[in-house]
């Protein structure tokens, strides 16, 4: 395998520093060529030391200073504004670009890598659920590859290696159901955002942590898996499995169900992204069935878990309706982490904007910015008088 290039977006977050971690594994496969953070230059620094990019990116004016002036040593090129994010992904140099920021900021990096005909190694879900026709419609145009990253789609991707995608009966996407599964209606009204971001089997960002107590991260990933498996809506089910070992499965015509197992660890889709089509040894730890004798399933609950229906009913009316459940989301997460509203409130927050913005059936890239910005609007005055 020829070595590759890799930008992180994104470097300093949950999938970022494991990514990281992956490359450090396989000097010899990958390169750091950028890495990018928002405002966590202290981190970003001891990073661009340890890896030796050829550019960063901190896309918080406050701390490049910071950042230019601890690598003043070095030859790395240093950017700080959110333009030259989505820029540097075109660079020549680069053969993968890992999109790990959080939600809608990553569109357009991603419009721009494939643009320059990189392949993507997708974490950012939020891009695919806010456009995720016009996103796979230019990969397919400029004929690159998005990798997933998220395990459920991962797992999804490794089922159908060597398979007819004509041939998919359904895929079923496994949720772990969060930290408040068996939970009811009234059981929620006063969780707080401590219990809220206590995962039972994953650590992760701070949003997707709370999306998934939600279940609103399942409903992102039955939006990202239409768009990136081409998927009808009524191919797609979810099925709450509390373990997360079995990491979502196929289903074919014939009725055979292929799945992907393994211990919840997203360094292994990050390194089967990276090495694709290859894969590498590694020293992850290995699972064992008879540590875990009892495998369980059992159905969402989509009445106490009404994220998880606002985003099918989003899916169902397509258009722009995915990306204002998404920038609504994004303000409602928000909010709730500032304990601006309840974590039922989000929902409500969520529904009512949905019903409040203009519905475009055929959104253009322009109308995805505008539905954007609009959306964060309204979500940002709801509840006020
Ligand atoms: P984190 O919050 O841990 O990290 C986000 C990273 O992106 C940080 O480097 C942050 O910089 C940077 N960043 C955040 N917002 C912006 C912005 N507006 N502009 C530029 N940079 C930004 O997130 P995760 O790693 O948990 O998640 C990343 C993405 O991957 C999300 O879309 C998530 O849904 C997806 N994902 C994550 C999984 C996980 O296990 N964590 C699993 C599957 C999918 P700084 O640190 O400076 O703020
Ligand atoms: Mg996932």
């Amino acid at each position: 395998m020829q070595k590759k290039n890799i930008a992180i977006l994104g470097s300093t977050g949950s999938i970022g520093t494991q990514a990281l971690e992956v490359i450090r594994q396989h000097p010899d496969k990958f390169k750091v060529e950028i890495l990018t953070a928002r405002s966590n230059a202290d981190l970003l620094i001891e990073q661009a030391k340890l890896f030796s990019p050829t550019m960063i990116v901190i896309t918080d004016k406050n701390q490049a200073e910071k950042v230019k002036i601890a690598l003043s040593n070095t030859n790395i090129k240093i950017y700080s504004d959110e333009n030259s994010l989505a820029e540097i992904v075109k660079s020549d140099t680069i053969d993968i670009v890992l999109t790990a920021l959080v939600g809608y900021a990553g569109l357009l990096p991603t419009l721009n890598a494939l643009e320059a005909k990189k392949t993507i190694a997708l974490a950012n879900k939020e891009t695919l659920v806010v456009a995720g026709e016009l996103v796979m419609n230019l990969a397919k145009k400029n004929n690159c590859h998005i990798l997933p990253v998220d395990s459920e789609h991962s797992a999804i991707f490794q089922c159908l290696v060597g398979e007819n995608y004509q041939q998919i009966e359904k895929i079923i996407l496994t949720a772990s159901g969060g930290p408040f599964r068996g939970k009811k209606t009234q059981d929620l009204i006063h969780i707080t955002k401590t219990q809220a971001l206590k995962h039972p089997n994953w650590s992760m960002g701070a949003k997707i942590t709370i999306d998934s107590a939600s279940l609103m991260n399942k409903g992102l990933e039955v939006i990202e898996a239409k768009w990136l498996f081409g998927m009808a809506n009524d191919q797609i089910d979810v099925v709450v499995h509390p373990q997360s070992i079995v990491h979502s499965l196929v289903q074919f015509k014939d009725s055979s169900i292929k799945a992907q197992l393994g211990l919840p660890d997203m360094k292994l889709p990050i390194q089967y992204a990276f090495g694709f089509p290859d894969r590498l040894e590694n020293n992850f730890e290995r699972f064992n069935f008879l540590n875990y004798p009892q495998l369980t399933f059992e159905s969402p609950d989509l009445t106490t878990f009404r994220n998880l229906s606002l985003a099918f009913e989003a899916l169902k009316k397509g258009g722009n309706m995915p990306c204002i459940l998404n920038a609504a989301n994004e303000i409602a997460v928000d909010k709730f982490l500032h304990d601006k509203i309840s974590f039922l409130g989000m929902s409500d927050l969520i529904e009512n904007v949905m019903q409040k913005m203009t519905f475009i059936q055929n959104p253009t890239y322009n109308d995805y910015v505008k539905t954007d910005i609009e959306t964060r609007k309204i979500s940002e005055n709801y509840g006020n008088k």
